[in-house]
């Protein structure tokens, strides 16, 4: 059943890049794999998949020696500081950085590993009380502050517009984050490039794709919904 949901999402987003002039190879699929466990997973990787999304640390280090090392994990939740270290060995970008004081701590600990890790900045797009994320305005003064910092590239930015049963009313945050990074790389600052949007999910990822979106992050139409009581 996941091999079919996987086959029914790649074609929807092979359908959308068609749509928008873009060659499929400009979106990466991110398998959202939280709540799942593992043998979800193998299902995914046997049907091809190689780039798995968490929002916990604890599953990525639950899951991470249970499977093949050729796995891409991306941290795309809210990450606490003292967690920030057991992502250096983990993962290859983290999605969600939305505070200098995070930003420092990444640097400290992709140095103290011998590594650089990437990483995008996390926008509000519809200024949510209840969401984690930068106001637009407050996006390039942290790039300033943070793109010297050493162990760490800045590739572009990330965000999780308003849920709604309708992708339409996703179009116009994902054109403001568009927008955003166009302006950004515009100014050339050291340490940053553009490369990367990570938006769109289950309900809205063909517009984000029409919009722009490289990384895309789909977890319920591939898996099934989540049940986060076990
Ligand atoms: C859970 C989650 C997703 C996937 O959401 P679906 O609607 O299940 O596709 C994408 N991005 C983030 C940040 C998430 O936490």
């Amino acid at each position: 059943m996941i091999a079919d949901n996987i086959r029914s999402v790649e074609e929807r987003i092979l359908a959308a890049c068609q749509r928008a002039g873009r060659p499929r190879e400009d979106v990466t699929l991110i398998c959202v794999t939280k709540t799942k466990p593992v043998e979800d997973l193998r299902q995914a990787y046997d049907a091809g998949q190689r780039v798995f999304g968490e929002n916990r640390v604890q599953e990525i280090i639950e899951k991470f020696p249970r499977l093949p090392e050729d796995i891409q994990w991306h941290m795309i939740g809210h990450l606490q500081r003292n967690k920030v270290k057991y992502l250096m060995d983990r993962a290859v970008m983290i999605h969600s950085v939305d505070s200098a004081a995070l930003a420092q701590t990444i640097s400290k600990e992709a140095v103290k590993a011998g590594r650089v890790m990437d990483i995008l900045l996390e926008v509000n797009a519809a200024g949510e009380e209840s969401k984690f994320g930068l106001g637009y305005d407050k996006v390039l003064p942290l790039i300033h502050e943070i793109a010297p910092l050493p162990g760490i590239h800045i590739c572009g930015l990330m965000t999780v517009p308003p849920y709604t049963e309708n992708p339409e009313t996703s179009r116009v945050y994902f054109k403001k984050l568009r927008e955003l990074s166009v302006d950004i790389a515009r100014q050339s600052i050291d340490n940053v490039s553009m490369h990367t949007l990570s938006m769109g999910m289950t309900g809205d990822f063909e517009v984000a794709i029409e919009e722009g979106a490289t990384h895309i992050r789909v977890g319920t139409a591939i898996f099934g919904a989540r049940n986060y009581d076990i």
